[in-house]
């Protein structure tokens, strides 16, 4: 975690060479995979001195590796923070720094939408520890502001959220949470660093789930958390006693994913834009959720504190599940499964993948819509895309029509 910082340059730039300035072991200009567990050390000096910190270098694979380094490097760069320390997956993120940060008796304030393992951490683990959790409609800040000026002491905060794209006023809760003087996390995996960097916003910690956007490609399981050096040495040596790693082979795959990061995202919001647009005027179409659309809720706020409305957007088919059941399938250029931020198109009804442990009640109070695709736009061409989902939906309805027909 050295802290050579380029964030003059811009964010091409800096997903290229962030971390990566330096020729490796032998001249090496790719980061090598460092599979060994553990490091040598001839000098027992030299060793109880990196043991202690007061030297740089690795001494066993589960605390560090210098893969792995290279990657918490990169990502702490883009997100301009002083530290920042990895895991095996997001959720090891995500419950690392709420283990690592709660004690009995604490508090913590969040919303309704968060990713659903998070959820389930909020509902079913940290009440067992007895920690309070106080889950507010995700876009009534006031209710947010009220809960956090109650007391707490984590304020844990995702925008735009999963599925419905809800956008939260950054800036305005994590100054309510300063003032009560709680820890603001910022789950940042949606927007990625290209499009917003809540740090600059004020707060403590940002995490990621780097199996979506950060590397792109679906191949990777990863996860990281970017903040101040003494939060991060504590969230740090909690996940190294704790044993939720990144692998240096993932880490690998993760940093070569990020080389595009920026090509990718620019592309992303572009095509999501024109998506999103095409789907709003399509007559099948019911309703659209894009914060990039005029006509979104959080358009205001989205505008400003995103560079970039991000590649997610969901929209609700006329005709419910019914009519998704038809209309997913019949898609060329979409992976019907549960994970986004790839580098192809992926669809899925929120209620067989992000919230499929909701009954219907509970996602209808979600604000989810039984017929909701959640489509992650790709890097194909926008073209091909637009008319894939203009091809489905014609299809559809033909269909709906042959269904309405024989009722
Ligand atoms: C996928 C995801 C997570 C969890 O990440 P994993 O890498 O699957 O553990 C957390 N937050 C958000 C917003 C996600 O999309």
């Amino acid at each position: 975690m050295t802290n050579s910082s380029n964030k003059n340059d811009s964010w091409g730039t800096r997903t290229i060479w962030g971390g990566e300035e330096e020729y490796f072991f032998q001249g090496a200009t790719q980061v090598p995979i460092v599979h060994s567990v553990s490091f040598g050390y001839e000098d027992i000096d030299s060793w109880h001195d990196v043991a202690l910190g007061k030297q740089k270098g690795h001494i066993y694979g589960r605390n560090s590796n210098p893969t792995v380094e290279v990657f918490e490097e990169k990502v702490r760069n883009l997100e301009g923070a002083e530290a920042a320390t990895s895991f095996s997956t997001g959720m090891a993120a995500i419950s690392n720094t709420l283990f690592s940060l709660l004690s009995p008796g604490d508090r913590v304030v969040s919303v309704k939408d968060t990713y659903g393992g998070t959820n389930k951490i909020f509902l079913e683990f940290l009440p067992r520890f007895q920690v309070d959790v106080t889950l507010c409609d995700t876009t009534d800040h006031e209710e947010l502001e009220k809960e956090i000026a109650r007391g707490c002491n984590v304020v844990y905060l995702e925008t735009p959220t999963n599925p419905t794209l809800k956008v939260l006023d950054l800036k305005r809760l994590i100054d309510a949470a300063h003032d009560a003087g709680a820890i603001v996390i910022v789950d940042n995996t949606f927007a990625t660093p290209i499009n917003q960097t809540p740090l600059t916003l004020g707060a403590d910690l940002v995490l990621h789930s780097a199996t979506k956007y950060l590397g792109g490609h679906a191949d990777a399981l990863g996860g990281i958390i970017c903040g101040t050096a003494k939060l991060i040495n504590i969230i740090d040596h909690f996940r190294e006693i704790n044993g939720s790693t990144l692998h240096p082979m993932a880490a690998y795959m993760l940093l070569r994913g990020m080389k595009t990061l920026y090509l990718r995202i620019k592309q992303q919001n572009e095509s999501a834009m024109k998506i999103a647009r095409f789907l709003e005027s399509h007559p099948l179409v019911e309703a659209v959720y894009y914060p990039g659309l005029e006509s979104n809720e959080g358009h205001d706020i989205a505008r400003k504190q995103m560079r970039g409305f991000g590649g997610i957007l969901s929209f609700s088919l006329k005709g419910g599940m019914d009519a998704v059941r038809m209309f997913l399938p019949r898609l060329k250029y979409a992976h019907l499964a549960a994970n986004l931020g790839a580098v192809e198109t992926v669809a899925a009804p929120p209620r067989t993948s992000s919230h499929v442990e909701c009954s219907e009640e509970e996602r209808a109070a979600m604000g989810i819509p039984e017929g909701l695709v959640r489509y992650s736009v790709g890097i194909e061409d926008t073209d091909d895309l637009i008319q894939d989902l203009e091809g489905a939906l014609v299809d559809l309805n033909i269909k709906t029509d042959h269904a309405s027909d024989s009722v």
